[in-house]
This record gives structure tokens, C-alpha cells and sequence, in this order.
């Protein structure tokens, strides 16, 4: 039986079978955790070499985790078994839960809702992983707005605790309680956060990685200020965490912030970089170097 919210007094819906759209840094994580905790999860992306990157790396952890904790192959084999791949949007009907995780451009997640909601039953709820941009605007061209709502998780999705439920502005109570109930279920820990950019942590965190990015255009040396904000009692200094989001990400989201917030003063070196092949460890360098 699914965990309640509190203060949210619908009943959650039971969710079984979810879909996953994208394959990338955090469609990977955030499948691999459903699959986890008993669901099957289909991940769905446009080209079917990265769909099998997505199970291969999965797999990978499910196989790490299983040795620390000295469990059998077959461990790893039963979570496998629950978890597939597919380029074809109609194999997600028959779906309780989409999230997408695709890229942060609100074109594209709205396309990805277009095709999908008509294979949807009318009960199935859709919701983004967002980092930045308004479920309410995504809710606008919905044909089941009350079913749309946000699910936020961080980088790495298996480990980082925390998981924001957005409510946008037509997200239903019992959408809202039944996301609250899926996050809790995977262990998380939800807060419900108001539709605004960045909702609570972005806002937070992008307000840091810019200042940072303003730093180094003023000439102090990125790899020093890196160094430095260890020091300082950081787990990993902002231009080693920019490489782990992803620097196209972190460029939109930065550029939905700013947007939004016209007091920041914006780095340009977060675009700059966007332009440019090495988008971080997804793309094996960034800052860094990575393999
Ligand atoms: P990513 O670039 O690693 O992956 C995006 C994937 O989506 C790619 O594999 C791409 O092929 C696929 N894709 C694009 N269009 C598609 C479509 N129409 N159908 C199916 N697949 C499609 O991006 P990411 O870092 O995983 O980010 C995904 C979303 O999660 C973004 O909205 C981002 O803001 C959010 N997010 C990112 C982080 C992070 O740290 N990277 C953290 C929390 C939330």
C-alpha cells in the first residue's frame, strides 16, 4: 500500500508499470531506482544505441551494488528482468507513471507530451524532471492537464536523497499525492515545491555556479577556485559538479534563471562552453578529463 503525504489528503494512485523518456545522465538513474524497488520501467530514447548504453550502465551498477552487499547474480538478473528498452513511442501504453527526462528545452518537452498523452490511459500521469522550466507551461498544452506535475530528481538519482514534487498550476491533489507516495516509496526524501524557476534547489544552486562562472571571467584560474571550495568543506568544487550536470543543462538552466531573476548577472561562460563538443563526463570531458 502506498505511503500518504502529509497534508495531502487524496489517496495515491498504485503505480506498477513507468516509463522513462530519455536515456541520458538522469533518465538512467531515475530508471534504474524504479526497477529497483519492484516496477516495471521502460526506457524509451530516439536512438536505440543509447537505449542499450542506458541498460548496459544500469546493469553495471545493479552489478556493483550486488557485490558490496554479497548478493547473487540472480539478484541483478531479477532487477533486469523488470527493466527494457525501445526507441517506439506506442510501447509506453500501458503506462502509470511517464517521466521525462529529456532535454531541458520546453519545445522539446512539450512534443514528447504531445505524442505521448494520446497513448496514455486517462488515469496515467506524466510528469518532467525538470530543473528550471514551469510545469504549468508544459500543463498549458496538455489534454490532461490535472495528471501533469513535476518529479525532481538530483544527479545521481540513486543516490542523492532529496526529490522535489512540483505542483503546477492545474496539477491535481490526488497527482500531487501520488507523487509525493512514488518518491517515498524509492526511499526519498519529497518536499512539494511551488512552480517557480528553479523551484528550490536550482535557484539556490545556479546563483552559486554563476557566481563562480563570474570569477573566473574575471580572471581568477577555474581549476584553483575548484581546489579552493574543497577546502572549504564542498563534496566537489562548482566546476567539477558543472562537468557532472552536464554543461548544456546547466547553460539553459542558467539562461531560464536569469530570465527570470533579471537582478543576477549572468556569466556567459556557461553558453560559451554549450557550444563546444566536451559537455561535461557524459561526453568523457569537460573541465576535466574523464576514462
Ligand atoms: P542528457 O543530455 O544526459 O540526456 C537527455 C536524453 O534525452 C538524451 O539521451 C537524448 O537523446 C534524449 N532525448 C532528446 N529528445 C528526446 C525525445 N523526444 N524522446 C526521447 N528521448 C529524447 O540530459 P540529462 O542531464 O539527463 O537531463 C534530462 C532532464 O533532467 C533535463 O530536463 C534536465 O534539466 C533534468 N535534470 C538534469 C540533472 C543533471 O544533473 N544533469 C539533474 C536534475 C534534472
Amino acid at each position: 500500500r502506498a505511503k500518504k503525504a502529509p497534508g495531502l489528503d487524496a489517496e495515491p494512485l498504485a503505480i506498477e508499470r513507468v516509463a522513462v523518456i530519455g536515456g541520458g545522465v538522469m533518465g538512467r538513474g531515475i530508471a534504474g531506482l524504479f526497477a529497483q524497488r519492484g516496477m516495471v520501467v521502460v526506457i524509451r530514447d530516439l536512438q536505440q544505441e543509447i537505449v542499450d548504453q542506458a541498460l548496459a550502465q544500469i546493469r553495471a551498477g545493479f552489478e556493483r551494488q550486488a557485490a558490496k552487499r554479497h548478493q547473487t547474480a540472480e539478484a541483478v538478473a531479477e532487477k533486469m528482468a523488470r527493466l527494457w528498452g525501445t526507441t517506439l513511442a506506442e510501447d509506453l501504453t500501458g503506462s502509470d507513471l511517464v517521466i521525462e527526462a529529456v532535454v531541458e528545452k520546453i519545445p522539446v518537452k512539450q512534443k514528447v507530451l504531445a505524442e505521448l498523452e494520446p497513448l496514455l490511459s486517462e488515469k496515467a500521469l506524466f510528469v518532467t524532471n525538470t530543473s528550471a522550466l514551469s510545469v504549468s507551461e508544459l500543463q498549458k498544452s496538455a489534454q490532461r492537464p490535472a495528471n501533469i506535475g513535476g518529479l525532481h530528481f538530483f544527479n545521481p538519482a540513486e543516490k542523492m536523497p532529496l526529490v522535489e514534487v512540483i505542483r503546477g498550476a492545474d496539477t491535481s491533489e490526488q497527482t500531487l499525492a501520488t507523487l509525493f507516495a512514488a518518491a517515498l516509496n524509492l526511499g526519498k526524501t519529497p518536499i512539494v515545491v511551488a512552480d517557480r524557476p528553479g523551484f528550490l534547489v536550482n535557484r539556490l544552486l545556479m546563483a552559486f555556479l554563476n557566481e563562480a562562472c563570474l570569477i573566473v571571467e574575471s580572471g581568477v584560474d577555474w581549476l584553483s577556485l575548484d581546489v579552493r571550495a574543497t577546502s572549504f568543506g564542498l563534496p566537489m568544487g562548482p566546476f567539477r559538479l558543472l562537468d557532472e550536470v552536464g554543461l548544456d543543462i546547466a547553460a539553459d538552466v542558467g539562461a531560464t534563471l536569469s530570465g527570470a531573476f533579471a537582478y543576477v548577472e549572468k556569466s556567459s561562460l556557461l553558453e560559451r562552453a554549450a557550444g563546444h563538443r566536451h559537455l561535461g563526463r557524459k561526453a568523457g570531458r569537460g573541465f576535466y578529463r574523464y576514462q
